[in-house]
């Protein structure tokens, strides 16, 4: 036992904590929000902002580990806690930028998009010259399910578009076959195991659905993709679950963006994995035996409920093999995730 500090309180979290539960943990969560999915499944809840430092120092004493479940955590404040960390928070400050991840992943070798930052509506017509369009202008910071981002169509729409008054980045639109992620898990002594890669569909910069198996593509692209994500895990030192997001293209994978936490193309493996990402995760960090990652299930559908009331979900209850998740949010509003559905069968 011992109780784990979980920075972030939404479903990441609260699936997190349900896991420790099991293995016998106790979770303390640590969110500035008042609403906390993941604090109701736990034993105990600060409300603080992330930059509190006495908050966050009283936190830190009751824990005996602290990992993050959001990965906008603010990194400086933890410098206090960094001890207690798994993993070490170089990863945050890596995911968190995305010219810094770029940068670093093609460091190691990795094919991103063709991308410049765009500190201004000058550089964003130069980037838009250089690279072409169609393309995708991104903040650098902040981004997630889609949001701070820009499509841009015709170099014409880049003169249109108002710059974000924040550090952008402008990527050129990938012509992919499909999209997949790789997800592992990294022990204390180095050891890397990963789960089968689920072929990914979006709507709207939203994940939609997770499916395995993947097509032949995928499975053709999965071997260097997972070279590159052991690659990543190792330069960071890793500690516990690691995603790496992935277009497959005519010209093999090339590397999108990467979570440093468990991941929603990951949320299959509750069910459909011999061990799920969120128990690996706690395993990794609290220093256990890493578990079985294979795939226990011929065919495997995860499905996001996205934004529309929950209840409605109640239908798939009656279909053998289908598994709801609900996240527990009082609010519907659109693109919000409210729960998943994963759905079993025998291939
Ligand atoms: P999250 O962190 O929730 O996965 P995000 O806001 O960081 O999302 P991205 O992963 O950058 O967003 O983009 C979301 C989706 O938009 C991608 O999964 C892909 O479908 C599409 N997309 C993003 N960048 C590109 C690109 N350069 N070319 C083609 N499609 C893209
Ligand atoms: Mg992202
Ligand atoms: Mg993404």
């Amino acid at each position: 036992g011992g109780t784990i500090g979980i920075l972030g309180g939404g479903q990441l979290g609260r699936m997190m904590a349900i896991a420790a539960a099991q293995l016998g943990y106790r979770c303390h969560v640590y969110e500035p929000g008042r609403d906390s999915v993941a604090a109701e499944v736990s034993a105990q809840f600060t409300c603080a902002p992330w930059h509190d430092e006495a908050a966050l120092a009283r936190f830190a004493e009751g824990c005996d580990v602290v990992t993050w479940e959001f990965e906008n955590v603010p990194v400086a404040p933890l410098a206090p806690i960094e001890g207690l960390l798994a993993p070490h928070p170089r990863a945050l400050e890596t995911a968190q930028d995305r010219l810094k991840e770029k940068r670093f992943v093609e460091g190691l070798g990795g094919v991103p998009a063709a991308y410049a930052p765009v500190d201004s509506a000058h550089d964003l017509a130069a980037a838009v010259d250089r690279i072409g369009a169609p393309g995708i202008l991104k903040t650098r910071r902040d981004g997630y399910d889609g949001k701070g981002q820009w499509r841009i169509q015709t170099a014409r729409d880049a003169n249109a578009i108002r710059v974000p008054d924040a550090p952008a980045i402008y990527e050129g639109f990938v012509e992919f076959g499909c999209e997949f992620s790789v997800i592992l898990v990294r022990g204390r002594d180095g050891e890397v195991r990963f789960w089968d890669s689920a072929e990914n569909t979006h709507v709207g910069g939203i994940l939609a659905t997770s499916t395995l198996p993947a097509s032949a593509m995928v499975a053709e692209q999965v071997p260097a993709a997972r070279d590159l994500a052991a690659q990543v895990a190792e330069a960071l030192g890793y500690v516990g679950v690691l995603t790496l997001e992935f277009f497959a293209t005519a010209e093999g994978p090339v590397f999108n963006e990467m979570a440093p936490r468990v991941h929603n193309s990951g949320h299959w493996t509750i069910e459909g994995a011999a061990t799920s990402q969120f128990e690996n995760h706690v395993r990794a960090i609290c220093g256990l035996p890493l578990g079985d990652t294979a795939t226990t299930a011929g065919q495997v559908v995860m499905t996001n409920i996205i934004g529309e009331d929950a209840q409605a979900a109640h239908e798939c209850l009656g279909q053998p093999g289908a598994h709801l998740h609900l996240y527990g949010k009082r609010q519907a509003r659109p693109g919000r995730k409210m729960g998943h559905v994963t759905r079993i069968g025998a291939g």
